[in-house]
């Protein structure tokens, strides 16, 4: 493992199954790493500061900003998330795929700084079964899932930003996407085209 890895954009609906998704994707792959972000949302019940996310003040978040300390960042109903950005920098350079679980708003930034970047848009089968499953979760006031939802139709409306769209019904399934993906982005013709002047050059010789 010694090429600089990729940097893969997952995003979609809160609720589509996109932790669960990386997490399974990860038990599969050991050549990928997921990138804690920083948020000033408060932590659900279980969340564990450091491993979900790490948890700091609008303040201390408004200072990462000013130190450009964010690879991107961006307000999702109410609180601010943004990606650390030395973390994805240091792991890519070791190798490793760093997936970042970031919402429409930031992974434009990410689209438009690095084109590369593989773009993955993860929903739910039907946004009636994101509803029971933000419903079902049971962290979110009525209030907070009607927003969720409507940010979800919104986040639809940009899904053309993305290369590659999943279907989280199986999740087994969806993970092997998951990865299948990955793997085709190694296949690149940006990526292989010196092993076509590696074997000319063998053959001349
Ligand atoms: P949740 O509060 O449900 O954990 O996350 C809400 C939304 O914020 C999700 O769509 C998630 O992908 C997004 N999110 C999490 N971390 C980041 C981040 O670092 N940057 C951006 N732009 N979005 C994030």
């Amino acid at each position: 493992m010694n090429k600089k890895g990729k940097l893969i954009v997952v995003s979609g609906p809160s609720g589509a199954g996109k932790s669960s998704l990386i997490a399974k994707a990860m038990e599969i792959r050991s050549d990928l790493s997921f990138s804690v972000s920083v948020t000033t949302r408060e932590a659900r019940p279980g969340e564990k500061d450091g491993e979900d996310y790490f948890f700091v003040s609008k303040e201390r978040f408004a200072q990462m900003v000013e130190e450009n300390a964010l690879l991107e960042h961006a307000t999702y109903v109410g609180n601010d998330y943004g990606t650390p950005r030395e973390y994805v920098e240091q792991k890519r350079e070791e190798g490793f795929n760093v997936v970042l679980d970031i919402e429409v708003q930031g992974a434009g930034q990410v689209h438009e700084m690095m084109p590369e970047a593989v773009m993955i848009f993860v929903i739910p089968p039907s946004l009636e079964e994101l509803e029971r499953r933000l419903t079902l979760r049971g962290t979110e006031t009525p209030e907070k899932i009607r927003s969720r939802l409507e940010r979800a139709r919104e986040e639809y409306r940009h899904a053309d930003l993305y290369r590659y769209i999943i279907v989280n019904d199986d999740l087994s399934v969806a993970a092997e996407e998951l990865c299948a993906i990955i793997t085709a982005s190694h296949c690149l013709y940006e990526d292989r085209k010196n092993y076509l002047n590696e074997s000319q050059e063998k053959n001349e010789s």
